[in-house]
This record gives C-alpha cells, sequence and structure tokens, in this order.
C-alpha cells in the first residue's frame, strides 16, 4: 500500500509513519516527502522546527538540513545519518516531546502560526475572529488579531485539543469548541502533541507516557 501524503488527514498520516506503512509509488518523486512537513516537526539538529517539503526532500527551515524519502520510506542524508526510516525519525520526535520542558516563564510562545478560526459552538453573528496567529505559551492558548484583540484559552480549562482533518485542530475550552485551520503547510501535530506534555507537566510527570494521538 502507499500513501501521497498531501491527499490524508493528519490522523491517517500519522498513523501511516507511525507503523512504518508510510510509502510511496511515485517513481518521479514529484510528490513523495508532500505532507510530511505536517507530522515531522522535531528536527535531529535544532528540535522544534518546521520542515519544508519539495518533491521528496523534507528541509529544515532552521538549520537548512535535508532527508531525502526514498520510495520505500527509508531517508537519505547529504550529511551522515540519524534515522533510517521515518517511522525512526517519528519515535524520536515522539520521545523528544514527551520529555520536553519548554521555558516556564510563559512570556514566549513555544509555537506559533497564522491560522483561521471558528468558534463552532456559537452562532454566526457571535463569531468575532476571522483570521489570527494562534500561539501556544506553556499555559494557555492565545489566537491574536491583526486589530490586537485576543482570546486566551488557559490550558487549565482546556479539556482537550485534537487533530481535525488535514491541518486543523478542535480546542475543547468550556462549554464550546475552538477550530483553528492553517495552510496548507500548518502542523497541527505538534499543538495537539504540546498540549499534551504540557498537561502531563501540570500533573507533575516526568514524561508523557499520551501525546493526544491514537496510533
Ligand atoms: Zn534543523
Amino acid at each position: 500500500m502507499s500513501f501521497i501524503g498531501h491527499k490524508l488527514t493528519d490522523a491517517e498520516l500519522v498513523s501511516a509513519v507511525a507503523d512504518g506503512r508510510f510509502t510511496s509509488d511515485d517513481k518521479s518523486r514529484r510528490a513523495r516527502a508532500l505532507g510530511l512537513e505536517r507530522i515531522l516537526y522535531v528536527c535531529r539538529e535544532c528540535g522544534i522546527s518546521r520542515h519544508i517539503t519539495r518533491a521528496d526532500t523534507l528541509r529544515c527551515s532552521i538549520c537548512g538540513c535535508t532527508a531525502k524519502i526514498l520510495p520505500s520510506g527509508e531517508l537519505e542524508y547529504t550529511e551522515g545519518a540519524k534515522f533510517a526510516t521515518l517511522r525512526k525519525w517519528y519515535e524520536y520526535q515522539k520521545e523528544f516531546i514527551s520529555t520536553l520542558t519548554p521555558d516556564e516563564s510563559g512570556s514566549t510562545p513555544i509555537i506559533s502560526d497564522t491560522v483561521s478560526f471558528d468558534d463552532v459552538t456559537a452562532k454566526k453573528k457571535a463569531r468575532i475572529l476571522r483570521k489570527g496567529t494562534l500561539s501556544l505559551f506553556s499555559d494557555r492558548l492565545v489566537i491574536a488579531a491583526p486589530n490586537g484583540e485576543t482570546i486566551d484559552f488557559s490550558l487549565k480549562d482546556t479539556e482537550d485539543v485534537c487533530l481535525s482533518g488535514a491541518c486543523g485542530i478542535n480546542v475543547y475550552y468550556g462549554e464550546g469548541v475552538y477550530q483553528f485551520l492553517g495552510g496548507r503547510d500548518f502542523c497541527a501535530l505538534k499543538y495537539v502533541n504540546l498540549f499534551f506534555r504540557l498537561k502531563s507537566i501540570a500533573r507533575g510527570e516526568e514524561r508523557a507516557e499520551y501525546l493526544g494521538v491514537q496510533e
């Protein structure tokens, strides 16, 4: 079975990468890596990052290190070799996030992205923000509109953050459900994983056993 990454939902992609089924028949290498930027966000050199995919390669936007995806789902690097397969990379990422202890001060976001935003439970008229910058801090999620208006979702009162289709998350906060949708390269998984890690830190756990995604 083979996969064209950019046609799958995030949950389907996670499961294909996590159990080693992600392979490609695309001999032309045109779309082999597309979609993987939504799943692989921890760089082997610089930690939490953002990957850019083109044809059959993933490149870290911070340090520029590049991995080429072979049709088998194995990886090839220009310098050295770190992970033999996508699955090994994913396992490293999970372990990295499970034990991560972010900056406690809460003044700098851990991650941040431009998204569109909806309060799924509100009547149309009550929807206040349409576009904004979503930021995850160690104790809260914040959506900030271009006019400076912000809404805070304290992690303490957030029940759940889960993947929604491709490039989206649903946030369950109080009685409401809020949906954040990013662009085609938006990595929703990092918000879900980090939310569960931050919740586990709040419970005093050294490592998170569950990062919010069924594989
Ligand atoms: Zn890097």
